[in-house]
């Protein structure tokens, strides 16, 4: 038996057996009244059971149903020592990254507000990309240029925008670094769209990244936010997460 934490407080208890206690709610299975009924929120999450395509459908409902009775007199989860333990979880394989991704976005859902939950989830994700990046050189960086911008005058990769955007690709040198690129050729920017763009020069190496491929984007963001993450490249963070919560 051991215990998993989660951010805000929350834990959960990982068994090798089932629980008998009868507060629990299996999450495949949540309904509104029951968890009324019993007058508290104690999730089981049995892996064995739950399938990766029906992910997104029940954590959009935990997340619901989260929002729903925090304004009810339900408590969310029960006393455990100095933290509140949230449920349980069964037959958990810490190598899976779909399982661990699932356990992320409970995790968000117990955010105390959505622009906490949204900058979990950003961080979570920006996290994840650099992560997959870290010392693999894939854009094959050599005296500063990369594969894509070999034969341009760029020794910055893509991190460079037209200096006039009317006028784009028809004017001659009309290229300026990113105001967000540091001396040292990292980011001060933190931008999410930025982390997902990948040219077509990655592309041919197969890397490319699909919202619905990463969950926690798939599910706590609408179509019209999804855009505006992929498209709203060299721009921060903060920025970019003032806007999500407007597009909701
Ligand atoms: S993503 Fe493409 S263009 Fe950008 S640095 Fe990598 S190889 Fe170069
Ligand atoms: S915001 Fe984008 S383009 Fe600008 S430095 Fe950061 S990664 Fe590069």
């Amino acid at each position: 038996m051991s215990k998993l934490n989660l951010d805000n407080n929350f834990c959960l208890e990982i068994l090798n057996n089932d629980t008998n206690n009868k507060a629990v709610s299996d999450i495949k299975k949540l309904k509104l009244s029951e968890i009324r009924k019993k007058g508290v929120l104690l999730l089981k999450i049995n892996f064995s059971f739950l399938n990766k395509t029906d992910y997104k459908k029940i954590l959009r409902k935990l997340l619901k149903i989260k929002n729903i009775i925090c304004n009810k007199k339900v408590e969310i989860g029960i006393k455990d020592g100095n933290k509140t333990l949230l449920g349980y979880v069964l037959n958990y394989n810490e190598t899976k990254k779909e399982q661990n991704d699932f356990l992320n976005a409970v995790n968000a859902i117990f955010y105390n507000n959505r622009y906490e939950m949204y900058n979990y989830i950003y961080d979570n994700v920006c996290d994840y990309l650099d992560g997959f990046f870290y010392g693999k050189n894939y854009c094959d960086f050599k005296n500063n240029k990369c594969g894509e911008k070999i034969n341009t005058s760029s020794n910055i990769g893509c991190c460079r925008h037209y200096k006039n955007k009317l006028l784009g690709p028809l004017l001659p040198n009309n290229f300026t670094p990113c105001e967000y690129l540091k001396e040292d050729h990292t980011c001060s920017a933190k931008c999410l769209g930025c982390k997902l763009f990948t040219c077509d020069y990655l592309r041919k190496k197969g890397i490319r990244f699909k919202m619905k491929d990463i969950l926690l984007l798939d599910v706590f963001f609408n179509p019209l936010q999804k855009y505006y993450i992929k498209v709203k490249v060299f721009t921060p963070k903060e920025k970019i997460l003032k806007r999500l919560m407007i597009l909701y």
